[in-house]
């Protein structure tokens, strides 16, 4: 069997009755939204759906951060939308943007090369500063001190099945530190050395893998991603199907891209021997969807991992995100009994998406409802039609009413 389903299972199969949680306790918790003026409408947006899926019953309080001040739209707004309480933080300087050892045009010229190389937002500075302050600085903004836990949401998200238990209390109980609900491959020219420092880390500070670390190594010729070796009865390369020449070949990366080493920090190279060989996978959470420990970044552990990737430069010198940091720490620090899969989460951020076991593979065609005189009762209508058809879950499925 697969690591995941060793030491992992869904926390609640199919629908619980949301009002039975009415009075059950609360985790130490809040949503977690990092978010600028003009992202409003995508804000709205992420909201509503978390609202109408899962915090109307649940009334968890969120906090917000900018690097900027939230004007009054933006405040009035959102207060308008959020079930629970709301806070509103700014970021201090010390948290975003380039600290005093790095120098800042040798960190400004690396982000400027990789604008000309067309990596992904590796051109754009704010962009860097983003992932560096969610890989080691969100944790310690005085508004979330008070917190165990939180839940990250972004704008331009959506939750398409109802969440009617309370995962915080859940994550406690089966004592888990970080839970996902996609995991996906990285583009390689943003993250080149990521995984040459991680690995140093761990080499440096002794840590044995507790299992999870393995789930981030590309398994060598002959072997699957969880050690095994692979059947040989694998087909031969004149069974596989042909190329077709309509699709472009994916374009191998230029070399001096691979090549790049970080520059702006005061580590001094790493010796490759602290590799022994592992190659990254390019695996990672998709951390734009958290719910994870806060103790758990506020450890010295990860506190010592952050400071290391941090000193190599590579928040500028690359273009690091928080989620491959995040999974390589995770890698480091955790075993896989301590990350939870919400495989039954249905959520989407831009084009990715993860869609639970027992989700409707189609929509149901809209009926016209001409009797209904408002809107509101026209989906109220086409949403019961719906739901009758599919309010219980399949045979070993997982989620709730998802849509
Ligand atoms: P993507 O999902 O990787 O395409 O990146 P996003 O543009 O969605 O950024 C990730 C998160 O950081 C979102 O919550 C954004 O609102 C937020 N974010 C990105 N850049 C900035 C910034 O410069 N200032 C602030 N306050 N938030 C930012
Ligand atoms: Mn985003």
């Amino acid at each position: 069997r697969k690591i995941s389903e060793r030491h992992d299972k869904v926390f609640v199969n199919g629908c619980l009755d949301p009002d039975t949680q009415r009075d059950a306790p609360r985790a130490n918790a809040a949503f977690v939204v990092l978010a600028r003026n003009q992202e409003l409408p995508g804000v709205v947006e992420s909201l509503k759906s978390v609202e109408r899926h899962f915090n109307r019953w649940f009334h968890y309080p969120y906090v917000f951060l900018n690097d900027g001040d939230f004007n009054s739209t933006f405040k009035d707004t959102v207060r308008n939308y959020t079930s629970g309480t709301v806070e509103f933080g700014k970021i201090a300087p010390e948290h975003w943007g380039y600290p005093d050892w790095v120098d800042h045009s040798v960190a400004k010229e690396g982000i400027r090369k990789q604008g000309d190389a067309a990596i992904m937002y590796g051109g754009m500075e704010s962009y860097h500063h983003m992932c560096r302050f969610y890989s080691g600085f969100f944790y310690k903004h005085e508004l979330l001190r008070k917190y165990d836990w939180y839940w990250r949401v972004e704008p331009e998200i959506k939750y398409f099945c109802d969440i009617t238990y309370d995962p915080f209390l859940h994550m406690e109980r089966a004592n888990k530190t970080y839970g996902f609900t996609i995991a996906v491959k990285e583009l390689k020219e943003t993250v080149p050395n990521i995984f040459r420092y991680a690995a140093a880390y761990k080499k440096t500070h002794n840590i044995t893998s507790k299992g999870l670390w393995e789930m981030f190594v590309e398994p060598k010729e002959g072997y699957n991603q969880d050690g095994t070796a692979k059947k040989t009865d694998a087909l031969k390369p004149e069974d596989l199907p042909k190329e077709d020449p309509k699709y472009e070949k994916q374009k191998p990366l230029p070399e001096d891209i691979l090549r790049t080493e970080p520059g702006a920090g005061t580590l001094p190279d790493i010796d490759p021997e602290a590799m022994e060989g592992e190659v990254y996978n390019m695996c990672h959470y998709w951390s734009n969807f958290e719910i994870a420990r806060l103790d758990w970044f506020r450890s010295r552990e990860y506190e010592e991992f952050f400071e290391m990737m941090d000193r190599s430069g590579g928040f500028w010198m690359e273009r690091w995100g928080d989620a491959p940091i995040h999974s390589l720490a995770a890698g480091a620090l955790l075993a896989p009994s301590d990350i939870h899969y919400f495989r039954d989460f249905g959520y989407r951020h831009t084009t990715i998406m993860h869609c639970p076991a027992n989700a409707p593979a189609r929509q149901l065609p809209r009926q016209p409802f001409l009797e209904a005189t408002t809107v509101e009762e026209k989906l109220r209508r086409e949403e019961d039609e719906y739901w009758a058809k599919w309010d219980a879950p399949k045979e070993n499925g997982v989620g709730c009413r998802c849509r």
